[in-house]
């Protein structure tokens, strides 16, 4: 509407700055619309705020501005509060509403520890060294994920940190830069202190999990001239004994070996201060919480950080900094926390155990003699997609294997039953393509990052809902979408509860067969809870 088709002045026609408030606050807000990019949302709505603004100012040519920002000039005009959106503040102007905001629209929660630092929103406010930061850069991180933001400023203050967020989403670059950000601080590794052992371990439940995290830690390291090496099972000890007396400042391992190598005094930790539990609860589920346990034993004691968490730190020292992160954190874990960590922050970003948005899941119920047909017309579909295709035991990997290589697809396996070697081979062979059918068990399950994986296909369905999130969360990593399709039987009725919740928390379509199950409807191990009679109902109250 032109003001100046009216007999008022061109000050009192708020109508095109209505408009845009209406248009803007919401967006300025958590009234976010789903589906469109967060960050285009706001673009677009602080571009047609500013329009609306400018739009009106010009109308308002009468008047002075006196006012250089026009929020400010808004705000005075019509006693209303056009707040700045927190992308357009200085770290320092953020306000405590901000930082709600900011921690809502990144789904960033914490829970327990006093003084908990505000997260960084990007890399340039993250304190990093220049080193560091030039290395985040090199290595291609733009920005940081969720976890990263709300986990590096913890871990640089050295504080102890339970952390919980889905598949793909960087917790091991979140758990890894504070981490080299402490090993850089200390004084260089020579031949006087390097019998002593390294200055940081990383343990993960296997193999191929503890390689990788050592390549994404190496990333990093190598420009900092940092040593990693990583010592797994089913390598020879003596070759990895070698490296570590070669000196390293980052051991990442598994627990089993490492304990192996501490008995056998191939490693010592009496300068380890920083320890990384990846997959966690999935250590503990394995049965390594005594290794686990022993290692954290054999770190030097005398460094935990006091009980009581208003008690001065003092500057001069090293305080032992214990991290823990998975995407799903069941009690078991609490109890290794409580004894090993001090005053943890436990930092969720979504909730704990819930499925990547970016993974569509499909259950169908089949018998089990419907499987192999299933799959092969999902694999004939595939093209020259990647899939990875989970089941329960070494033996059916085996079977399974064999049946699609002698259908000729271009397949490979990893099982508990090969040596390390054909594992590492294979392994390697389907990250660069050569196979684009992995058939695996729960040995891939956890934390493997292969970044193209546009299936995951449950031939069977795993017995926990933990491995469920952890097995689909092989597809949907960093930020791309996947497609996860569960065959499930009435075998599998001890999961039936968990999982029909587990697809209705994702807005995931619910076979009616597993809607309508009784096993769905009770946890296994409940009650069910009798309706009661009408006699009864009387003395109910
Ligand atoms: P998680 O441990 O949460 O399952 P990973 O640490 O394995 O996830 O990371 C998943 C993928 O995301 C990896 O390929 C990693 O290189 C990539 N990634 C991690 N952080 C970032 C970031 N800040 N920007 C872009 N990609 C990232
Ligand atoms: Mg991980």
């Amino acid at each position: 509407m032109n003001p100046r088709e009216f007999d008022w002045d061109a000050c009192d026609d708020t109508s095109g700055n209505v408009n845009a408030l209406h248009v803007a606050i919401p967006l300025f807000g958590r009234g976010r619309l789903a589906g469109i990019d967060l960050h285009e949302q706001i673009k677009v709505a602080k571009k047609e705020m500013r329009e609306a603004i400018r739009k009106y100012a010009k109308a308002d040519a009468g008047h002075q501005l006196k006012r250089k920002n026009d929020s400010d000039y808004l705000y005075d005009k019509f006693d209303m509060k056009v707040d700045v959106h927190w992308s357009d503040k200085m770290h320092g102007e953020m306000n405590a509403r901000d930082w709600r905001i900011f921690k809502e629209d990144f789904n960033i929660s914490y829970k327990g520890g006093s003084r908990v630092p505000h997260p960084i929103r990007s890399w340039d406010e993250s304190k990093l060294s220049s080193e560091l930061l030039a290395a985040v850069r090199r290595v291609g991180y733009k920005a940081p994920t969720p976890i990263q933001m709300a986990a590096i400023p913890l871990g640089l203050q050295q504080r102890d940190v339970i952390g919980v967020a889905e598949t793909g989403s960087g917790k091991t670059a979140a758990f890894v830069i504070p981490m080299l950000a402490y090993i850089a601080r200390l004084p260089p590794l020579t031949e006087d202190n390097e019998a002593e052992g390294p200055y940081a371990v990383v343990m993960a439940p296997t193999r191929e999990l503890a390689q990788q995290i050592e390549q994404e830690t190496v990333k990093f390291a190598h420009f900092l001239g940092i040593r990693v090496v990583s010592i797994v099972g089913g390598q020879s000890i003596e070759e990895q004994a070698f490296k570590i007396r070669q000196g390293c400042e980052v051991v990442i391992a598994t627990p089993g070996r490492l304990i192996d190598c501490l008995e056998r005094r191939y490693i010592v930790l009496n300068q380890c201060n920083y320890v990384v539990l990846d997959e966690a609860d999935r250590m503990i589920d394995m049965g390594f919480e005594p290794q686990v346990v022993g290692v954290l034993d054999a770190m030097p004691s005398t460094n935990y950080k006091p009980m009581n968490e208003d008690e001065e730190l003092d500057e001069n020292k090293t305080y032992r900094t214990t991290y823990m992160f998975s995407a799903t954190m069941p009690p078991v874990v609490e109890r290794l926390a409580k004894k090993y960590l001090r005053n943890p922050v436990v930092v969720t970003v979504g909730s704990a155990g819930k499925a990547t948005d970016l993974i569509t899941q499909h259950v169908i119920m089949v018998k089990e003699s419907e499987k192999m047909f299933r799959l092969h017309k999902i694999l004939d579909e595939l093209g020259n997609k990647i899939a990875m295709v989970f089941v329960n035991d070494k033996n059916s990997a085996g079977t399974l294997f064999r049946a699609l290589d002698r259908a000729h697809y271009r397949v490979t396996t990893i099982n508990g039953g090969m040596s390390q070697r054909n594992r590492d081979n294979s392994l390697e062979s389907f990250r660069t393509k050569k196979y684009n059918v992995m058939i695996a068990t729960d040995v891939l399950g956890r934390g493997i990052d292969i970044p193209d994986v546009a299936y995951v296909i449950n031939y069977d369905m795993p017995p926990t809902i933990e491995l469920y999130t952890h097995r689909i969360g092989r597809t949907g990593r960093a930020g791309k979408t996947g497609i996860a399709t569960t065959f499930l039987t009435l075998h599998d009725t001890n999961v039936f509860y968990d999982l029909k919740h587990m697809l209705i928390q994702s807005n995931s379509p619910v076979p009616p067969e597993l809607s309508r199950h009784e096993a769905s409807k009770f946890k296994p191990g409940s009650i069910p809870h009798k309706p009661l009679r009408r006699s009864d109902r009387v003395f109910a109250h």
